[in-house]
């Protein structure tokens, strides 16, 4: 057994990347030495140790750098169910906020159902686990991850309905999350055991393109590095990326598989240190090559709904081809991969509020949660209840975050001043500035899917007339109004400008 512990050990601290602090390191291979002894005799259908399951799904946790209660989280993740290790011990050894993860994963995969009710069943859990913790649906991504990776050895009569889950409810999530890298991985594990013919012509389509292509392009890209560092641009990196799988399927079905009309399928990737290099470099490439103007997009100044940044532009290489090209930061490029998991890493200080006390959120969080039930028990047929959820909540609602992962549920066009409302009316009532994905923004600034919202109090700032123009819930409308009227005429004579 020592030698077992050892051994795994070993592998796990060879995948963690560097910066991590050292006590955490050493909790993290704590935990795989109890997720050994305890799952000692247990076997995954592919006949490996079941314990490589559950160090597999920690290792992907590591590689989106996500926090190490998460990670710890993720390697015991199976142990409350499966093995004889109680709550009390995994409190002792790793404190509530492991258990609590834990357990919250565990809930997610106790029901089980049949057919299409399964995934209403699955669709509502997920949302009850994000609105409690979105980091337990990030284990339960990671953990659906590697059971996607290793869906051949499960029985042939499951496979399907496994990867059709997979890709209407976990590759779905992963996308509303921002977590690119998660996403795309899933849909392409997913897609040959869904769609087998359209996935064989996919692959053989797209082997057509790349052959040619691949090389062109990476010639293209030396060329544009030399170019760029010619003219002083800052450049990290020139790549270039093949468009996967199930989304390039995706747009051969809208193009009745003329793949020749589909022109990203192979893109070139820019990552320089900034962003007003980002703008630098497209300006120099549209000096050197013709643009297409109907293909540039700018989505740093305007974002795709769930956090995307990047500049795109398609560009006429000169030897007749068409070459797309994607600008970005290495901050950008981070968040496009992991999204909200970019945000989660774990803060040394952790998030203080009012009286150094964490902000609790715990009363308004479920909000979402109530309006699925509701929305389930009218509506008995299955598929509406999906279509209808597809519709409501992923497209109208926004979910922002707090900095430690809570999810805040506003209507679209909401403010920072109504998220702080929205966790309290004495947060609303001290707000004096907000952050938002870690930068300074004003308080009337519009949120965004999947932004993470900090909010700066100080106890002399007070609400004033303006903000009532600057929010969109009756809730902040109600609390500042209550807020004037019993402070008066004093202080309109203060704010009032
Ligand atoms: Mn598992």
């Amino acid at each position: 057994m020592e030698q077992e512990i050892k051994k795994y050990q070993q592998q796990v601290q060879e995948s963690i990347p560097i910066g991590r602090p050292d006590t955490d390191v050493q909790d993290i291979l704590r935990a795989v030495a109890l997720a050994v002894s305890a799952h000692d005799g247990q076997y995954r259908s592919s006949g490996e140790p079941y314990v490589t399951h559950v160090l597999a799904v920690g290792k992907i946790l590591l590689q989106m750098h996500i926090d190490t209660a998460t990670v710890i989280a993720g390697i015991l993740h199976d142990v409350l169910e499966d093995t004889e290790t109680t709550s009390e011990y995994i409190t002792e050894q790793f404190g509530d906020e492991v258990l609590f993860l834990i357990e919250g994963v565990t809930k997610l995969g106790h029901l089980k159902y049949k057919g299409v009710q399964r995934h209403v069943e699955s669709l509502r859990k997920f949302f009850i686990a994000s609105s409690a913790d979105i980091r337990v649906v990030m284990i339960k991504l990671a953990d659906r991850l590697h059971n996607m990776q290793t869906l051949e050895y499960v029985r042939e009569d499951k496979r399907k309905r496994i990867a059709l889950e997979t890709l209407e409810i976990h590759a779905r999530l992963a996308d509303r999350l921002g977590m690119g890298s998660i996403k795309t991985q899933l849909e392409d594990l997913a897609f040959p055991y869904v769609y087998p013919d359209e996935y064989k012509k996919t692959v053989e389509l797209l082997h057509e393109v790349t052959s040619a292509t691949e090389s062109h392009l990476a010639n293209v890209a030396k060329t544009l590095f030399e170019e760029l560092q010619i003219l002083d641009a800052q450049v990290n990196t020139v790549d270039y990326r093949v468009k996967h799988l199930y989304s390039l399927w995706k747009k051969l079905k809208h193009f009745n598989y003329d793949i020749n009309k589909i022109y990203d399928i192979l893109a070139l990737r820019i990552i320089v240190p900034s962003i007003v290099e980002c703008y630098h470099a497209l300006g120099i490439i549209h000096s050197l090559y013709k643009p297409i103007p109907s293909r540039f997009k700018d989505y740093i100044a305007l974002p795709k709904p769930n956090g995307y940044q990047s500049l795109h532009t398609a560009i006429l290489d000169g030897q007749g081809e068409i070459v797309e090209i994607q600008i970005r930061t290495p901050q950008m490029h981070t968040e496009a991969e992991h999204g909200i998991a970019s945000h989660a890493v774990y803060k040394e200080q952790g998030e203080k509020s009012l009286n150094n006390k964490p902000i609790h959120t715990q009363s308004k969080k479920h909000n979402w949660t109530k309006d699925v039930l509701q929305v389930e028990q009218n509506i008995t047929d299955a598929k509406d209840f999906i279509s209808k959820l597809k519709l409501d909540f992923f497209d109208e609602r926004l979910f922002v975050y707090t900095p430690k992962g809570d999810v805040i549920e506003l209507p679209r066009g909401a403010t920072a001043i109504d998220f702080a409302y929205a966790i309290h009316s004495e947060i609303g009532n001290t707000l004096s500035s907000v952050k938002v994905n870690s930068k300074m923004v004003p308080l009337h600034t519009v949120l965004k899917q999947s932004d993470v919202v900090e909010i700066i109090h100080h106890e002399k700032s007070r609400p004033n007339r303006k903000w009532l123009g600057m929010c969109k819930t009756h809730l902040a409308k109600h609390h500042i109004k209550k807020y004037l009227k019993e402070h008066g005429g004093i202080m309109d004579r203060f704010f009032v400008r």
